[in-house]
């Protein structure tokens, strides 16, 4: 079973495996899952809008109701969350005005949590662009999808949008120095963990040099019936090859 969507544009604070306790901010549109992927995953089942445009631009949420929603949160909340991190029912980063909520995000933080942490959890796809590279990098962290070492992977596993390439998304991942990579891995015959995969991707792995790559595998509800979760001792056995790259990981499993 995958889960619903987000109802609000803030959620939580969630206790988050990777990030401890975490407010969500969902600046997507509400009752839609926009994403430029269609993972075979995705806990929130299969996308609806596949790709990074709505025809409909007035269903965005306006940046100033996402900031005051923070806002209030933020007030309310005690003790204050230790990230505030963007997320929610898609994509993040696709919001028209993103850069805009990450100098608010920002801001707010300092007035009303300045322990907090800042973060994205994001896909990657739109790290090639320059506005949204620049946004991210002013976050303290960012957690960016790569589950695929090639194109094939990355059509038949995450189910890319036309137009995107891994060589863009490597490349832009390349140009954080302190990236964190989430890889998720699973078998069966839609999955990604295949000797030519995993080879692939760590080459990849080589060439973007991150702060560190968390490993996991399913473990919530997946629209998929062609995949299954990986064991732990598979995860240690991609954990071992990263560190014959010098490469830091962690497994949640
Ligand atoms: S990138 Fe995230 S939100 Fe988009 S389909 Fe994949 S798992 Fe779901």
């Amino acid at each position: 079973m995958t889960i619903p969507l987000k109802q609000g544009l803030i959620y939580g604070p969630v206790n988050s495996r990777r990030l401890g306790r975490s407010l969500g901010i969902n600046p997507l549109p509400r009752k839609l899952k926009l994403c430029t992927f269609n993972c075979v995953y995705c806990q929130y089942g299969w996308t609806h809008i596949h790709g990074d445009t709505l025809e409909d631009s007035t269903l965005w949420p306006e940046s100033s109701d996402i900031l005051k929603a923070l806002e209030t949160a933020l007030k309310e909340i005690v003790p204050a969350p230790d990230y505030l991190t963007f997320s929610g029912n898609g994509e993040p980063t696709l919001h028209p005005n993103f850069p805009e909520l990450v100098d608010g995000l920002i801001h707010l933080r300092n007035l009303y949590a300045p322990q907090a942490k800042t973060a994205v959890l994001s896909n990657s796809t739109t790290a090639p662009r320059y506005s949204i590279l620049k946004a991210i990098k002013k976050l303290d962290v960012r957690i960016m999808k790569l589950d695929c070492g090639n194109d094939r992977c990355l059509r038949k596993y995450n189910h890319s949008a036309k137009g995107i390439g891994l060589e863009d998304i490597v490349s832009a991942l390349k140009n954080i120095k302190d990236v964190t990579i989430q890889s998720l891995f699973s078998g069966g015959e839609a999955g990604n963990y295949t000797d030519s995969n995993i080879k692939d991707w760590l080459t990849q792995i080589r060439n973007i040099q991150p702060l560190m790559v968390q490993l996991y595998t399913l473990d919530r509800g997946y629209p998929s019936d062609k995949i299954f979760p990986v064991s732990k001792e598979n995860l240690a056995e991609i954990k071992h090859k990263l560190e014959q790259l010098n490469v830091v990981s962690q497994i949640y499993f």
